[in-house]
């Protein structure tokens, strides 16, 4: 790789975010043995204790997504990760109330449940 592809390829890098999803924020991120699923910055709560008030993200993880992204992105991002380790479970919880997006869950749902039918989630 040459200095200019590597200069473009290490930017793109912080331009697109760590696992190179364009969405601003972290799509998939992890606790403990825990995959976590971020699929909206949207809730319609204003809880006191949220951390949304004080911070863009949690443990090192921006959340903060600039646009929501697709169940497409979300299992594209799924498929980068899900077999990094042996995680416990997949869970739908990031920087909003992913409910909100019912339809996406549900798609997503199936294809874990297609794909690796052995996780929680
Ligand atoms: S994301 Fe959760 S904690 Fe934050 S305001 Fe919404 S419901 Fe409350």
């Amino acid at each position: 790789m040459d200095c200019v592809t590597y200069f473009w390829t290490i930017s793109l890098f912080f331009i697109l975010g760590q696992d190179g999803s364009s969405m601003g924020g972290e799509i998939v991120y992890w606790l403990g043995d825990s995959l976590y699923l971020n699929i909206t910055n949207r809730c319609t709560n204003k809880c006191y204790f949220c951390f949304r008030r004080y911070w863009d993200g949690i443990a090192g993880f921006k959340l903060k997504l600039a646009q929501e992204p697709s169940a497409e992105q979300i299992i594209e991002c799924l498929e980068r990760h899900i077999l990094r380790r042996k995680w416990k479970e997949v869970v739908f919880c990031g920087f909003g109330e992913p409910t909100i997006r019912l339809d996406c869950i549900l798609e997503v749902t199936r294809w874990i449940k297609r794909h690796y039918p052995f996780f929680k989630s």
